[in-house]
């Protein structure tokens, strides 16, 4: 039989359907529920498992088991097929075997690490202070079950040796990151005395780990390590509230949303995904009902998470920590999601429901739910974060709002609307909207506040026109550039000084550069990865001359666009300024 075929005859409809969404009988083998694919109160997308096929009367489509998959997952015929095979225990002829069932092994790792850690909490003697502290959070058995919670306890060896008597290698084991290599060249347990999270990909396999120490300490009972001298409980509370798993071939962070494999279904039928920042946010959240939700681990959202995301949703609701909402991190990852137009809403808390979703659910889950449905859009929020702090009646406080809100307002596609929020604006600062209009003219888009430093990355852009109507918005030629460049650095950190003496005084490094490193390293592997080092160093000079040029032009144009201002403002101080900086670019 050929594969596709022996895929779908191992499989129902009906069941694979009913993974996703709630399916009701309707005689003679049907089985109906609401369609996933469009908003309805009334059933009409119906499963037949006679003819072992789909169809939705609402939106007039459907087909066998392996387009639902696709549809459902946004996925590729071969991906739904693959995700389909490994369900059913059909081998497919692979792109690459080797890699296949490398991925598959780390898997069973991972899952039997899942399994150790879960059963640790549940019953082990030395879990005693994890489960109390799981009690105190209100996560009940089902939950931990499902989120496959767990605890790892204090010791060197516990999961190693535990994985050893089911025939894990010690290299199985150091590729899925789940223990360390010492100095002595020993293998050691990563996670210890901490409650674990199983990190799951899209589809639920396991992936990794996050380990969380526990608020409180444990009571003093000296463990095997101790006893034996292996860590001074001291140094032990200096450690990391969370330790991860390092990145691996199927652990990726920049990949990974937690929560994203449970969630995915709802956010789908519910058409919008709520994103907090923590995993207890989530697992909280979806305790109590509210499954939509995923958590980004608090980093800022990635390109590669979004794309993930956009095959279930693109209306996206942003809870952040209180202190992380001005954070330019997390604004970036805001500002590439609007770059890739999603509709995006932030929540805010009320005072009353506590420091984070968390909180709020496990006091009243209507305190997170009235949240969500009040979330407001992103433009809303970052005029009304404009105004925190400032005094609207000065005309200096009345700059600084406006340079804050401006460049937000510029990037707004729809004309109508734009001026609508520079009336508002106008009110508000009871300046005219001509004055503002104007200044929304010589604003740059790049300039606004949620760019770290001037050289930032920044969207193309020539003159106002094209840069505000540009629906997709894509890296500056700068920003390429500079990542190729750094790509080539990280293969090879050796060329770093013929790197800085061709760029000069252009700094190549910049705050906020780490959360982008993931992404440069999975640069470098595509582009780079095979290139002899004598292509490489080629390469890395005619990158990094052309970014030196581009950032050159770049400078000169803000330059000649800075003196044009103070032409107009008549300072002849200021003129003089910047032509030596002009000038000192030219030689
Ligand atoms: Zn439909």
């Amino acid at each position: 039989m050929e594969p596709v075929e022996e895929v779908k005859s191992r499989l129902d409809i009906v069941d694979v359907v009913q993974e996703y969404l709630p399916m009701k009988p309707a005689g003679s083998g049907s089985f109906k529920g609401l369609c996933p694919f469009h908003h309805e109160k009334t059933p009409s997308f119906y499963a037949n498992r006679p003819r072992q096929s789909w169809h939705c009367f609402g939106c007039d489509i459907g087909g066998d088991v392996i387009s639902f998959v696709m549809k459902m997952e946004g996925m590729e015929f071969r991906e739904a097929l693959e995700l389909l095979a490994q369900k059913t225990g059909v081998e497919l002829p692979a792109f690459d075997p080797t890699k296949t069932t490398e991925r598959k092994r780390m898997h069973e790792v991972n899952d039997l690490a899942a399994r150790w850690f879960r059963a640790i909490l549940l019953k082990d003697p030395r879990a005693e202070a994890a489960r109390a502290y799981v009690a105190k959070r209100g996560i009940d058995g089902l939950t931990g079950d499902l989120w496959r919670i767990g605890y790892a306890p204090d010791g060197w060896t516990n999961l190693t040796d535990a994985l050893k008597e089911k025939s894990v290698t010690e290299e199985e084991l150091l590729k899925t990151g789940l223990v360390g290599r010492s100095e002595r060249g020993s293998i050691y347990d990563r996670f210890r005395d901490r409650l674990m999270f199983t990190i799951c990909d899209v589809h639920g396999n396991p992936v990794g780990f996050t380990g969380r120490i526990l608020d409180t300490p444990p009571p003093v009972i000296p463990t095997e390590a101790q006893r034996s001298g292996g860590i001074p409980s001291s140094e032990k509370r200096q450690e990391a509230k969370y330790v991860n798993t390092p990145e691996t071939s199927v652990y990726k962070k920049s990949l990974i949303l937690y929560g994203l494999d449970k969630a995915k279904g709802d956010i789908k039928r519910q058409d919008l995904a709520v994103i907090v920042e923590g995993n207890m946010d989530a697992v909280s959240s979806h305790q109590f009902g509210v499954t939509n939700v995923v958590a980004s681990s608090g980093t800022a959202l990635t390109g590669e998470q979004l794309s993930l995301l956009k095959r279930f949703t693109r209306r996206l609701a942003i809870a952040f920590d209180a202190d992380a909402a001005g954070n330019a991190a997390t604004i970036r990852g805001l500002d590439l999601a609007r770059g890739l137009d999603f509709d995006i809403r932030v929540i805010t808390l009320a005072p009353e429901a506590g420091k984070d979703p968390d909180d709020a659910v496990r006091k009243d889950v209507a305190l997170w739910k009235d949240a969500i449905a009040g979330a407001v859009p992103i433009v809303e929020w970052l005029y009304r974060n404009a105004f925190r702090g400032k005094d609207i009646h000065t005309p200096e406080g009345k700059k600084t709002i406006a340079r804050a809100i401006l460049p937000e307002l510029r990037r707004i596609h729809d004309a109508v609307e734009r001026d609508a929020w520079i009336e508002r604006l106008a009110g508000d600062l009871t300046v005219s909207a001509d004055a503002l209009r104007d200044a929304l003219r010589t604003t740059s888009a790049s300039s606004s506040t949620v760019r770290t430093s001037a050289t930032a990355p920044s969207r193309p852009q020539t003159d106002g026109r094209s840069s505000a109507e540009d629906p997709h918005p894509k890296k500056s030629r700068e920003e390429m550039l500079r990542e190729r460049v750094l790509a080539i650095l990280e293969i090879r950190p050796e060329l770093k000084s013929l790197a800085e003496s061709i760029l000069a005084m252009y700094p190549l490094r910049q705050e906020g550069d780490s959360d982008i490193s993931q992404y440069l390293a999975i640069l470098a592997d595509r582009e780079f990865e095979d290139q002899s080092p004598s292509k490489l160093q080629e390469e890395l000079t005619t990158s990094a001359t052309a970014l030196r040029d581009e950032f050159l032009t770049q400078e000169g144009r803000r330059l000649e666009l800075e003196m044009r201002e103070a032409e107009l403002a008549g300072d002849t101080v200021r003129i003089n300024e910047l032509l030596t900086q002009y000038r000192s670019l030219n030689t």
